[in-house]
């Protein structure tokens, strides 16, 4: 195989082979070939896409260039994982572990950091106090086996390729493309060793799918991996033109996250969860179709048995569960409504700005992030305002990063008539 030769296939529009495919990838990841010809591949592959052969020979080649952790076959028992493409304010994965623990299903995870306007569910939990992220292929599964969940941050050693190639991808404006978007995530999931997944893909302005045919298009070549590989995938279209829930920041999601598991969570939150958590029981070896898994998971959020699960799982990873030991932002800030109306729109990708430039989230990786700062948006859209009335909360960790918020986030706001109603879940592919 020669890099160059493979670079000129793609980019001429013809079909790479599945073993060139595997060997190229397998090559890069152990620096074999330098980024050049890799980012040449990218945009190549870019503007001709990948078919469905080189997309299952692409997550093949990258699941197997590092270690992989066959879960469900050390717990003896099926386990159920749930991912999300990256939302504003998408704390769903931090009370849906909790539902679904609770109702006797194992559930076991790796998370990733946060980048660029979306948050990552390892900076949210580590807001919590001594929580701990950092835990061997051993920990996860023994924690997984004695309290029922487990979330932990990927090891160093699972699908390493996908991590040079995601890192070579962010700097050459290749991240948005479907067939690599999918074989990214996929051969992260396959790798994990769960028997089914759930998987969140957003739809909208705050996602990296922006249109709903889109989304279908990922879901469907994310959900063809997954049989190939022998994965159950349940793909929800959800929508992410707003943020989900109101809390935008890390220690504020959790706290949002708690309340959700503990009955009290804003609706939108409580939907999502109570969705994915009925399709992963359904998914999980608990033998309950999806109706009944519904009716556990409502249960589960209401009678306490969903908390207990949550403090728990955050006891047994270091933390502390109590939510008034979250950090907390020095300066609270409301912003007023600058006229009354209807909520139209509450842009994500705005608020995720705003909260980014807070400190709450980062735009090159490894950057320190402020896990109390963030955006509490009390209106949302469809909601009624009147002139003067608080339509959101800036948390900063002074006045002037408050003050340089205000701006930004009433231009988030778009007030006028009342919306036509949207529908939080556009779709559901099983
Ligand atoms: N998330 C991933 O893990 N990979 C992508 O390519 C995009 C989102």
């Amino acid at each position: 195989m020669h890099a160059v030769e493979l670079i000129e296939r793609k980019r001429n529009g013809e079909a790479i082979p599945s073993a060139d495919l595997r060997d190229f990838v397998a090559a890069y990841a152990r620096d074999e070939i330098p980024d050049y010809q890799a980012a040449a591949l990218l945009m190549a592959i870019w503007f001709r896409g990948l078919s469905a052969a080189e997309t299952y020979a692409l997550t093949e080649a990258m699941v197997a260039s590092g270690e992989t952790l066959d879960l469900a076959a050390r717990l003896g028992r099926r386990v159920v994982d749930k991912h999300s493409t990256g939302g504003v304010g998408d704390k769903v994965t931090i009370a849906v572990g909790p539902v679904v623990a609770a109702c006797g299903a194992p559930f076991g995870k790796m998370s990733g950091r946060g980048l660029g306007h979306t948050g990552g569910t390892l900076d949210k939990l580590e807001s919590i106090p001594g929580f701990r992220v950092e835990l061997s292929s051993e920990e996860l599964v023994a924690q997984v086996r004695e309290v029922g969940i487990a979330v932990a941050g990927q090891t160093a050693d699972l699908v390493p390729a996908d991590k040079k190639l995601y890192a070579l991808r962010d700097v050459t404006a290749t991240i948005d493309q479907v067939s690599l978007i999918a074989a990214s995530i996929m051969s992260k999931k396959i790798a994990a060793g769960a028997s089914a997944v759930v998987l969140d893909v957003k739809v909208g302005e705050g996602a990296f799918m922006r249109t709903v045919a889109d989304a279908r298009e990922l879901a469907r070549e994310m959900r063809a991996l997954g049989e190939q590989a022998g994965m159950d995938v349940v793909c929800e279209l959800t929508d992410m033109d707003q943020p989900l829930g109101h809390a935008v920041g890390n220690a504020l999601e959790v706290r949002e996250a708690w309340e959700t598991v503990n009955g009290r969570g804003p609706a939108d939150c409580r939907e999502l969860v109570v969705g994915a958590a009925a399709q992963l029981l359904a998914l999980s070896d608990l033998g309950v179709d999806e109706e009944e898994g519904r009716r556990r998971a409502e249960a589960s959020l209401d009678d306490g048995s969903a908390l207990a699960a949550y403090e728990r799982w955050v006891r047994a990873q270091g933390g502390d569960p109590d939510p008034a030991v979250l950090p907390a932002a020095p300066v609270v800030r409301p912003v007023a409504a600058q006229s009354s109306g209807f909520v139209r729109e509450l842009g994500a990708r705005e608020v995720a700005v705003v909260a980014m430039e807070l400190g709450a989230g980062r735009e090159v990786a490894g950057e320190p992030i402020d896990h109390a700062v963030g955006v509490v948006c009390h209106a949302k859209r469809g909601d009624r305002v009147e002139l003067g009335e608080s339509l959101a909360e800036i948390h900063a960790c002074d006045e002037a990063a408050a003050e340089r918020a205000v701006g930004a986030l009433l231009a988030a706001y778009e007030i006028g008539g009342r919306p036509a109603p949207r529908p939080l879940v556009l779709d559901v592919l099983r």
